[in-house]
């Protein structure tokens, strides 16, 4: 796949349906988040390196991610792990509101704020930390997705999304996962739909997997 638009029917192949989500990947220049030697690969399906262990993920899987979010315009987004910032500039150009977007490795989030800024998404802010706990300021958010494995949904995240709120995570042990969406129903999470079969690197931090430090 050489273009946005072969990636896309490549996505609709795979069968992803929401239109929202689908223009999105015509939207953002995935190249633009790549290193130099990494760019004629840009539209391919599948993940690649950006440094420090780290990958930015699978377009199939971001927008299977994507999918399960329901994202509509106006949405507030909170994400964790930023990586390349790419799947943050894909949630802005669906909801054209402000994303939070928190990454644990320093220089990934310097790398994907100055990515961001250069392509003009002002509206994602990247915040640099443990996102496993969340990020309580700008709490409540209509919508929270995890990019990297969690053994579970850390307990201190319900109370940062809004009620009737969705959040999607790669749920499982190390090396397999599930992507789960939940929805927050009478102050709880209720899960809504579980696509089985991925492989994501894991979240460290506090509520991450234990004994894996940043
Ligand atoms: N959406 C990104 C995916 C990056 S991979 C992209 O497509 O570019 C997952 C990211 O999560 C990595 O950059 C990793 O450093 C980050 N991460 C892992 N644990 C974290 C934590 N506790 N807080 C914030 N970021 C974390």
């Amino acid at each position: 796949m050489r273009s946005p638009e072969e990636l896309v029917a490549h996505l609709r192949r795979m069968g992803i349906e929401d239109p929202l989500v689908l223009r999105a990947f015509l939207k953002v220049p995935r190249e633009e988040f790549l290193p130099e030697e990494l760019k004629p690969y840009a539209y391919h399906d599948t993940a690649l390196p950006i440094g420090f262990g780290q990958t930015i993920s699978q377009p199939f899987t971001i927008a299977s991610m994507l999918e399960m979010l329901r994202l509509r315009p106006g949405h507030k987004v909170l994400e964790i792990g930023t990586g390349s910032g790419y799947t943050g500039a894909l949630i802005h150009e669906i909801t054209k509101a402000p994303v939070y977007s928190v990454e644990i490795v320093p220089e990934l989030a310097r790398r994907a704020r100055e990515t961001l800024d250069r392509l003009g998404y002002k509206d994602v802010h990247v915040f640099v930390g443990d996102g496993s706990a969340g990020l309580p300021q700008y709490a409540p958010y209509d919508r929270i997705i995890f990019h990297a494995a969690l053994p579970e949904v850390p307990s201190p995240i319900v109370g940062q999304l809004r009620e009737g709120g969705i959040l999607v995570a790669p749920v499982g042990s190390l090396h397999h996962q599930d992507l789960v969406a939940y929805q927050k129903r009478g102050g709880k999470l209720v899960e809504i739909e579980r696509r089985p079969g991925f492989v994501f690197v894991p979240t460290v931090g506090k509520y991450g997997f234990r004994g894996l430090g940043p």
